[in-house]
């Protein structure tokens, strides 16, 4: 690893972005790096902009914060927009969520796309740990910090009843990181494998929130005719989990 490296971590607040930042940190300091570290939120405590930064280094670190990240973990669009401008142009990597951000040609810089959301959905049955996996990701490929260091910060800093699951994604992070195959003619990107599993809506527990509709990428997810449900149009679907994710009513499953 170089000496010091700065990381950010952004998304909007919901989707885990201050406790992978805390993993992140811990883990490194488990394998013995000095680390600094801050967070900022945005106006909405959830569903506004969210970010964590951890500056990692073999020496001490003179200066806290992040100015021009190496690495920037993008899980949300506007994350994605904002943090890339200021990117390292020379060494920068950036990792996003294939499911949320659409990305654009950055000279200079490597990006990664990792399917987090939808692994998460797939693989856990549980898209909130797509923090987890594509931090996972993040670490096995830069080698930033080691999986026993990750899996020993998720015990420190996750409380109990999500610990497990937490634990599953870093592994199922580093693993991905492991297997994939590099895309062909790749900018760097990383293609997760389709799986046969699509969202399937429980309209019993829905109450019909319009939640979903608005989240869903595609937009592809509307309220039935009877106004009592939703339907998903799967001609349009791409099985990425954020419904899943998104239903406070847990209506909706990948199945
Ligand atoms: S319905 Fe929309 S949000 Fe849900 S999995 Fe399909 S594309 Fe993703
Ligand atoms: S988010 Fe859940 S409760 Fe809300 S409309 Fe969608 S399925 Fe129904």
């Amino acid at each position: 690893m170089e000496e010091t490296r700065q990381i950010r971590v952004s998304g909007f607040a919901g989707q885990g972005i201050i406790l992978a930042g805390a993993v992140l940190g811990h883990a490194a300091v488990r394998d013995g790096k000095r680390v600094a570290g801050s967070s900022s939120y945005g106006a909405a405590a959830r569903g506004g902009s969210c970010r964590s930064d951890v500056v990692i280094s073999d020496k001490p670190i003179l200066f806290p914060h992040v100015i021009e990240p190496d690495i920037l973990i993008a899980m949300s669009q506007e994350a994605y927009d904002r943090y890339t401008r200021n990117i390292d142009r020379e060494n920068g990597m950036v990792f996003y969520d294939q499911s949320t951000v659409s990305v654009k040609d950055i000279p200079g810089v490597k990006q990664v796309g990792v399917s987090s959301t939808e692994l998460a959905a797939k693989e856990l049955n549980n898209a909130q740990a797509a923090n987890m996996v594509i931090l996972s990701v993040m670490a096995a490929i830069t080698e930033i910090v080691s999986q026993n260091a990750m899996i020993s910060a998720v015990n420190e800093n996750v409380p109990a009843r999500f610990r497990d699951v937490n634990m599953q994604a870093v592994k199922l992070g580093f693993a991905q990181a492991r297997t994939e195959q590099k895309h062909p003619g790749d900018t760097g990107q990383w293609q997760a494998k389709s799986g046969a599993l699509r969202p399937v809506v429980d309209n019993d527990l829905c109450v019909v929130c319009n939640l979903c509709p608005s989240m869903c990428p595609e937009l592809c997810i509307s309220i039935n005719s009877q106004k009592s449900g939703i339907e998903i149009d799967y001609d349009f679907c791409k099985d990425c989990g954020i419904c899943v994710w998104a239903c406070p009513k847990k209506a909706i499953k990948m199945a």
